[in-house]
């Protein structure tokens, strides 16, 4: 069965008292999920060990890392590798968020190679794409997401794409309040999902989750997530407050 993801993105946010408490807060609130179903927290990398050490032993929670670097290690002031990441036990990294793409300059091949790096250590990237307002105005976010996934995944093998996970993030829905609506969402998801099936047959793109990101919040996660296509959610804002981000959780279908 297709794994199901509700998976926080911190971006730049919160002080360490401040991140230990929000997980402290979410860990003590019910929240149930079932084997198919995964709780993923994008942290700052300074608090990825502080994360580890909390969330140490419970089951289906893992720690992501909102970015790594390209290369294996070296001279490369200010970034953090792979290997670095994987020693921690890290075992998720979030890729190609708009805000990197935007104001980072990462581009699809650069993005390839990260895709590259993480698949080499096992670790699994959470690729993020979607189309800007102005694409989406003239009608050709499919052409646009296409070109994403021909540029950064296409080259990977189907062992490898069966080790991904798409988050579609409509740039034009991030941290603005305005969602996508669930038909809209389930429309860039099945053609997400048809694009893969075509290179890679129907039953690796029936396997790889793909998650929407966009103002997801609790009161809209269920309509969103019982979208057959539409598999949880990468989450911004609503993930920085605890009773949100259970309730994110708990509406995984
Ligand atoms: C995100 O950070 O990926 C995101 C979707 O943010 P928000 O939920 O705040 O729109």
């Amino acid at each position: 069965m297709r794994k199901q993801i509700a998976a926080a993105n911190w971006k730049m946010n919160l002080t360490l008292k401040q991140g230990e408490e929000l997980l402290d807060a979410i860990m003590s609130k019910p929240h149930s999920l079932k084997e198919n179903q995964q709780a993923v927290f994008a942290v700052p990398f300074p608090y990825l060990a502080m994360a580890q050490q909390k969330l140490a032993g419970k089951t289906n929670v893992f720690v992501a890392a909102q970015n790594c670097y390209s290369k294996k290690s070296g001279a490369y002031t200010g970034e953090v590798s792979v290997e670095m990441l994987q020693s921690l036990g890290i075992q998720f990294v979030v890729l190609g968020h708009s805000e990197r793409r935007e104001y980072f300059t990462e581009s699809n091949q650069l993005l390839a190679d990260k895709l590259n790096i993480c698949l080499g250590y096992s670790i699994t990237p959470i690729f993020c794409c979607g189309e800007p307002l102005h694409i989406r105005e003239a009608n050709t976010q499919n052409e646009y997401v296409t070109r994403q996934l021909e540029e950064s995944l296409y080259h990977l093998t189907a062992a490898q794409v069966q080790k991904i996970v798409i988050a579609y993030e409509p740039i034009w829905a991030i941290g603005t309040g305005k969602t996508a609506s669930s038909a809209q969402a389930q429309e860039m998801h099945a053609y997400i999902r048809q694009q893969l099936a075509g290179k890679y047959g129907q039953a690796i793109a029936d396997s790889v989750p793909i998650l929407y990101g966009g103002s997801v919040k609790a009161s809209n996660a269920v309509e969103l997530f019982t979208q057959p296509d539409v598999d949880g959610g990468l989450v911004g804002g609503a993930s920085l407050i605890a009773e949100e981000f259970v309730a994110i959780i708990n509406a995984l279908k």
